[in-house]
């Protein structure tokens, strides 16, 4: 690791066991931590403009290199002032390195888990070869033969200007053995090199690097890439790859994979975020999450909702919500549960009216928001163990504890 406050600086304040809260100090503002981190994936929260995330009190979004890349292309989000200025957001961009998209071209098992998929569209592109250099593809744009390799994302991630770049990987899949998880694993750790290599010579220099750990469900490997990536000059550390097919392995892969990690650097675990994943990742010591499924449910009519038993989420189509005059959940602070009804987001989202998606993309946005706001001050008084034990058993975020869980 490396200590360069003049690209990211982190702070944490308070500690409840393994749990932690604190604030990053990036070169676009401050991001309080625990954070849950919306996808922009095409450089937009889906169906919200850039003021409105902002209001919804997030400080940091992750865009989409692989996207961003293939349309609109980052000479030209360069040439018009960065990512930031594009999409008319101030506050912190963190880019992923667009390993995940690419390599989920060729491996297929992740493909229904990629971030801002849309329907058919990875399926038009296609991996032609993947290499010490780097992956050969078929854009899905316009068919083009394209590559993306360490120092072509790290160049692509400093043109667009993020906040937060993170290291050239390759995610293996859950159906991978483990003798491909460990070669992959030892080139994303030479693709790192590169990577830091790239970044100190031409990256922006108040953009932040953060690596990758792999090393699948594999606990050795994961012990392996976790010495070797926090040996890297980075900023931060990201726990990436399949983190195995139930949650109960997922949490083991953390809690074996957390505690190898710097106590002081910024952890965040890649594409987590369901409530129940969040407390048990926070109390685990992991700061930052991001994950499509506060955006991706509500284009299916779903809203998050205190209901462990239904994984946190209810389908407002369902019949039974047609006369419904309660709002989504009730007590929800969002802008959406202040001013409709479940019968009225009933009627948009089946009639796929534009406004249907925005109004749960609110919803779903503002509790994940409260969620970790919760957890953060919940933390501070000491109080997680109850708040995580409340969220579990069915309290809602903005009276886990203050309410008896019900
Ligand atoms: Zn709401």
């Amino acid at each position: 690791m490396r200590s360069d406050p003049g690209r990211l600086r982190f702070e944490i304040s308070a500690r409840e066991g393994a749990a932690r809260c604190g604030r990053l100090h990036t070169a676009s503002g401050i991001v309080e931590t625990p954070a849950f981190i919306p996808l922009a994936t095409h450089g937009t929260v889906r169906s919200l403009a850039s003021s409105e995330v902002a209001a919804l009190g997030y400080q940091l979004v992750l865009a989409n290199t692989f996207h961003l890349l293939l349309s609109p292309g980052p000479e030209r989000i360069s040439a018009l002032g960065g990512l930031h200025r594009f999409m008319g957001w101030e506050r912190a961009i963190l880019t992923d390195s667009g390993g995940f998209q690419v390599f989920s071209l060729a491996h297929g098992g992740v493909a229904d888990e990629i971030k801002g998929r849309r329907r058919g569209q990875l399926g038009q592109g296609s991996v032609l070869e993947i290499g010490e250099d780097g992956v050969r593809f078929r854009s899905y744009v316009d068919g083009s033969e394209r590559s993306l390799g360490p120092e072509d994302s790290m160049a692509v991630q400093a043109a667009l200007a993020s906040d937060v770049a993170l290291a050239f990987d390759e995610c293996t899949p859950y159906h991978a053995d483990r003798d491909y998880t460990a070669r992959a694993m030892e080139r994303t750790h030479r693709w790192l090199d590169r990577c830091v290599a790239w970044h100190g010579r031409n990256g922006p220099p108040r953009q932040a690097l953060f690596g990758i750990v792999q090393g699948g469900v594999h606990e050795d490997l994961r012990r392996i890439s976790a010495e070797r990536t926090c040996a890297a000059a980075i900023d931060g550390i990201a726990i990436g790859g399949t983190l195995g097919r139930e949650k109960e392995q997922m949490r083991g892969v953390v809690a074996l994979t957390a505690p190898r990690l710097p106590e002081d650097a910024p952890r965040h675990l890649l594409g987590i975020g369901e409530p129940d994943d969040l407390v048990e990742g926070i109390a685990l010591g992991i700061d930052l999450f991001d994950c499509a499924v506060p955006t991706r449910l509500a284009r299916h009519g779903m809203a998050l909702a205190p209901l462990p038993r239904s994984r946190f989420r209810f389908d407002v189509r369902r019949a039974e919500f047609a006369e419904d005059a309660a709002p989504l959940v009730e007590g929800c602070p969002c802008a959406s549960c202040a001013s409709h009804s479940r019968a009225y987001v009933h009627y948009l989202s089946r009639a796929e009216e534009l406004t249907g998606v925005r109004l749960l993309v609110e919803h779903n946005l503002a509790y994940l928001e409260r969620l970790v706001s919760g957890a953060r001050a919940a933390i501070a008084r000491q109080r997680f163990s109850d708040y995580r034990a409340a969220i579990l058993s069915g309290a809602a975020p903005w009276a886990a504890l203050t309410e008896r869980a019900r």
